[in-house]
């Protein structure tokens, strides 16, 4: 039954309406009862920059008064301009051109497009396959979430949902093949290779996969040669490699894009979230060569576009914010006191037995539990045990995220993401780790004795 009769809101559940928030400030998050959150996970992993940061608000309110709108069939603008300028300049060197939209998904369905329309340009119209991987999120409108292998959200669509091979992951704690990782011939990357014969590779358009992933596989970090190896199988078959950081991009792991951590270079690379920290809905694709090349011998013309593409005050914000992180070294910053997370972060496994695996890079950190460390084995589904640390973390004031269920294949495990604001100081580092440390501490005591029960 509906519970809130005095809102006319549809929450994202209607049982359950949420706190209200009346402002931030740096990491920390104030609501209408006086209470006080520190934002562990940037909202998302969207707020680099930290909340309430005025002077790019105050910017936003001059550029309002200038150009509210532009139509992007029709006109382009300064901000535009700029903000894809400033992108392509932080991007791998083989980009060259920004498509900016409103959001993760919207960028990852612009790119699947893109890909379409690239084997269009190439004259291979017979390349329509989308290929990714499990345990990987890309978007929630249908042609994204059939690319997604995040079960509990396919679910209730599954009748919507479009042909999408999905790969195994590069999960190595528990490892699609059971292999152990060293000797283990990467398995997963030659997963690929399986599913692009099996398709009929003249059929295959592109491959999609997060360099580090996201929620539903928190803070994968693929063993050295995964992406080298995918890149091989790609340009062995011609299919397009695109590198969704929307969620790890954009300095989160300490480079500007996760993929720079190797010496790979995608086709396609979409970002998002960070790009507009939070002040805007922001994304964008970024297109590399290749595919600029392409378009450009195939006439220019790319068949798509939203009404808010390029949106004005959305890209002034994006030029605002990449400014900020400039001045601020928000670039680097994420690697040092992402190190200071992963140390504490590995103290804390060394107190708590539930503590199967912490992973990451940067200010992009992901715990598994398990019931049992040796034969990691998982804790039920029923006693929803990540979701019990989150909400013991949020009744102390830290704000945490729960991947459950289905990280052990779609099956069960739990997981939960720390994915701070990238100015979070140490004391605010302690802070989260001492209370996720509580938080974690008053789950397994609620939860072993029922089981041992
Ligand atoms: N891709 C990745 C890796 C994501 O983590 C997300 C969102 O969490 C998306 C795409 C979808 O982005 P949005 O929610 O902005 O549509």
């Amino acid at each position: 039954m509906m519970q809130n009769p005095d809102s006319a809101v549809f929450y994202r559940n209607l049982a359950n309406r949420p706190p209200t928030i009346l402002r931030g400030e740096g990491v920390w998050l104030h609501d209408s009862d006086g209470r006080r959150y520190l934002d562990a996970v940037g909202g998302a992993a969207v707020v680099a920059i930290g909340h309430g940061v005025a002077e790019i608000t105050e910017d936003l309110a001059r550029q309002a008064a200038e150009i509210p709108y532009v139509y992007g069939a029709s006109f382009t603008h300064r901000w535009q301009e700029e903000l894809a300028s400033r992108l392509i300049g932080k991007a791998p060197p083989n980009m060259r051109a920004a498509y900016i939209v409103s959001g993760g998904s919207e960028a990852n369905e612009t790119a699947i497009k893109m890909a379409r329309q690239y084997f269009l340009h190439e004259g291979q119209p017979q390349r329509h396959k989308i290929l990714s991987r499990r345990q990987g999120y890309h978007g929630i409108t249908i042609a994204t979430l059939s690319i997604s292998g995040r079960t509990s959200w396919r679910q209730p669509f599954d009748p919507y949902l479009i042909h999408s091979r999905h790969v195994a992951p590069p999960y190595c704690y528990r490892c699609p093949f059971g292999k152990e990782p060293a000797g283990c011939g990467m398995a997963c990357a030659d997963d690929l290779e399986t599913a692009i014969l099996l398709e009929g590779p003249e059929t295959v358009a592109a491959f999609f996969m997060e360099p580090v992933s996201g929620t539903s596989l928190a803070a994968n970090v693929p063993p050295e040669g995964y992406l080298e190896r995918v890149r091989e199988i790609c340009d062995r078959y011609g299919v397009l490699l695109v590198a969704d950081e929307v969620l790890c991009g954009y300095g989160r792991t300490g480079a500007p894009f996760a993929i720079m951590h190797s010496g790979v270079e995608a086709d396609l690379l979409t970002c998002g979230k960070a790009v507009g920290s939070g002040y805007t809905p922001l994304a964008a694709v970024l297109a590399s060569d290749r595919v600029v090349d392409a378009f450009r011998r195939g006439g220019g013309e790319f068949t798509h576009g939203f009404t808010y593409s390029g949106h004005p005050l959305s890209c002034h914000v994006g030029v605002k914010v990449f400014d900020y992180m400039e001045r601020h070294d928000l670039w680097e910053r994420a690697a040092a006191t992402g190190d200071l997370l992963h140390a504490r972060l590995a103290d804390l496994a060394g107190r708590h037995a539930c503590i199967g695996e912490v992973r990451g890079r940067g200010m992009l950190a992901g715990i598994e539990f398990v019931a049992d460390r040796a034969s990691k084995r998982p804790f039920p589904t029923s006693v929803r045990f990540a979701e019990r640390v989150v909400a013991a973390a949020r009744r102390r004031g830290v704000l945490l995220l729960a991947g459950t269920p289905g990280v052990n294949h779609g099956r069960d495990g739990d997981q939960i993401q720390i994915s701070p604001p990238y100015v979070m100081s140490e004391a605010e580092l302690d802070l989260l780790v001492e209370t996720l440390d509580a938080a974690i501490g008053e789950a397994v005591e609620e939860v072993i004795p029922a089981l041992t029960r």
